[in-house]
């Protein structure tokens, strides 16, 4: 087989074949592959009807090298496909782009490893693995690193038992509309709790940093394809769902784990652990009724725990410190979140051409005079800024889009790191109470609606009075204020300064009527809670895991931890 990792089709070229809402969502048609098999084979010097086993493994736009000029926009292709003499195509050929991969060696690694998993992992004793049935699994938690732990253990046979403070997914998406239309918060059911976690209400990037060494990542992707993501994740460079396509994905996959042997307790809340010597025996729950209201509380045996509760669950961080779970203080970001049509982000992106192709995203980063980054962050092209609130009088935005990533304006979080020395506190948990203090200053500053401000405005510190050509596009109540005033004032400076510069990037990007709102500061955990390389922490038979725990940072990187730490219980 021949791997090549540079096939280049010039997108004019491709849209002339490509109907335009495929264009739009980078779906690949058969009269684009036919393109693709006939770039591929330009490249070898054979004839298109050569190739055989052809498959596309991945497609990314590249308009870096446009300069103005829309012929040099391209998608390039990372495909496989097999011929006749593909030892003597690749010498001649004699780049790095193009390898020859004997008998599909690493895809059968690949492959097997995957099929391994998700095939055998029903017969663990056929693995050797030795594990016994009687360990009674908790996971507490059911975001990205719960659910995929629950399904890697139902699909081995452990009956695990789910733990979820909020409500199911279809019953969150109504409370979490009415808290949008002017309902009251509910602390047990917002856009941090509930089915699917954090990032149900999201863009449902699903694009991740975090390296694949394990294969864990691409597991991710196949298992949401699996279970109705839309099957462009398995290929596309930046691959999304969309929050109106990924809550059907996470109900399917519940359903999966029950059928399978799981058992699920919604609006049901974790508040502590029990344990002997060193060793857990089980957890102390609360039942939460009506409007997040706490009901009865028991206790649960239990041999092992996951704990997969986000970068949110503050009072549990509590609870499991006065228990003597030992956790640290952990770096994240804050910033605001900008807005701006998503036309002027199409057009600086990709010229006239953005008119036809997927909604332009863009990543931009700064390190300032002082030597502190400026970064942009969860970018939602298309999108809306939301109220991800979680608790009474502390507001905090985050953004989101749909599968079409079809809203007027494209909106982005620009955040700098900060670090304990910038907590006011010491202690485990001073980031949470940084946080906290900053979350109350902008629920203070609009009245518990988010506060909203023109970046002019921003720059000269003042309240906004009214809108220039940009209406903000916000699932919640939104109110004039001085937005830079739920910032740090050294923060507030770093971001302004970045945002001039990203000005120079992007035409358009620092325009006085830019839409600012804040305050982000949910961009990952607070807290690391120490776990040892049998990924156990300091009580034996928990497991930390997903983000809030402070080992995954978005969703893949999440479910993906919590895959790895299902196999370590497994194999415990
Ligand atoms: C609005 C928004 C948009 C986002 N967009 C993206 C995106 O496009 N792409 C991306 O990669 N990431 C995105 N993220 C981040 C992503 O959602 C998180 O990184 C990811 O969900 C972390 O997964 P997790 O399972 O570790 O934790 P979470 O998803 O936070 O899940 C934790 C779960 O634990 C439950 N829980 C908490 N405490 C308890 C308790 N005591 N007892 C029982 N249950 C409890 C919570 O209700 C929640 O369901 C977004 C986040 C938000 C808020």
């Amino acid at each position: 087989m021949i791997r090549m990792s540079q096939v280049k089709v010039s997108v004019r070229l491709l849209l002339k074949c490509l109907p335009v809402q495929d264009a739009r969502q980078g779906i690949i048609t058969v009269a684009e592959e036919r393109l693709v098999i006939q770039a591929a084979a330009k490249v070898l010097g054979i004839q298109a009807d050569e190739v055989r086993n052809f498959v596309i493994r991945k497609k990314s736009l590249d308009a870096r090298k446009k300069n103005g000029r829309e012929d040099n926009i391209y998608y390039i292709y990372q495909v496989e496909l097999s011929c006749n003499n593909e030892q003597k195509l690749v010498k001649r050929y004699g780049r790095n782009d193009v390898v020859f991969i004997p008998g599909n060696e690493k895809e059968k690694l690949l492959g097997s490893l995957l099929s391994f998993i998700n095939k055998n992992i029903r017969n663990v004793n056929a693995l050797n693995l030795n594990s016994n049935k009687n360990k009674r699994v908790i996971v507490a938690g059911m975001g990205p690193a719960g659910l995929f732990a629950a399904l890697v253990l139902a699909r081995a046979g452990f009956n695990p038992v789910v733990l979820e403070r909020g409500k199911e997914v279809k019953e969150r998406q109504r409370v979490v509309n009415g808290f949008w239309n002017g309902d009251t918060l509910n602390p047990e059911c917002n856009v941090q709790f509930g089915e699917g976690g954090a990032g149900t209400f999201s863009d449902g990037k699903l694009n991740t940093l975090v390296k694949d060494k394990d294969g864990f990542n691409r597991m991710v992707l196949k298992t949401f394809a699996e279970f109705g993501a839309p099957s462009e994740i398995l290929y596309l460079q930046k691959p999304h769902i969309g929050t109106d396509r990924l809550a059907g994905v996470v109900e399917a996959m519940r359903n999966e784990i029950i059928k399978l042997g799981g058992t699920v307790y919604f609006n049901t809340r974790l508040d502590g652990v029990i344990y002997k010597d060193g060793c857990i025996s089980g957890v102390r729950v609360t039942k939460i009724t009506g409007n997040g209201i706490c009901g009865e509380s028991r206790e649960i045996n239990c041999s092992h725990l996951i704990l997969a509760i986000g970068h949110s669950a503050r009072d549990t961080f509590y609870n499991l410190d006065s228990d003597g779970l030992y956790m640290e203080p952990k770096a994240f970001a804050i910033g605001i979140r900008i807005e701006h049509p998503q036309d002027i982000i199409g057009y600086s992106q990709y010229g006239e051409l953005y008119k036809k192709l997927p909604a332009a995203d863009y990543k931009l980063s700064y390190n300032t005079k002082d030597g502190r980054g400026v970064y942009s962050f969860c970018m939602c092209p298309g999108g809306y800024v939301v109220n991800a609130s979680s608790e009474p009088g502390r507001l905090v935005v985050n953004g989101m889009s749909n599968y079409a990533r079809d809203g007027r304006n494209a909106n982005s979080a620009i955040v700098v790191t900060v670090s304990p020395e910038d907590f006011d506190g010491k202690g485990p948990l001073a980031g949470i109470e940084f946080q906290r203090k900053w979350e109350e200053e902008a629920y203070r500053q609009a009245g518990g609606k988010i506060p909203v401000q023109l970046f002019g405005d921003f720059c000269n510190n003042v309240k906004s009075t009214g809108f220039g050509g940009i209406i903000p596009d916000m699932k919640g109540g939104y109110a004039f204020a001085n937005t830079r005033a739920v910032l740090p004032v050294v923060i507030g400076n770093l971001v302004e300064e970045g945002i001039m510069q990203f000005g120079k990037r992007i035409k358009g990007y620092s325009r006085e009527d830019a839409v600012i709102s804040g305050i982000e500061s949910r961009t990952s955990s607070p807290v690391r809670i120490t776990r040892d390389k049998g990924l156990q922490a300091n009580i034996h038979g928990i497991y930390p895991c997903g983000e809030g725990a402070g080992y995954a940072g978005g969703i893949t990187s999440a479910a993906a931890d919590g895959i790895r730490v299902a196999l370590a219980v497994i194999n415990s």
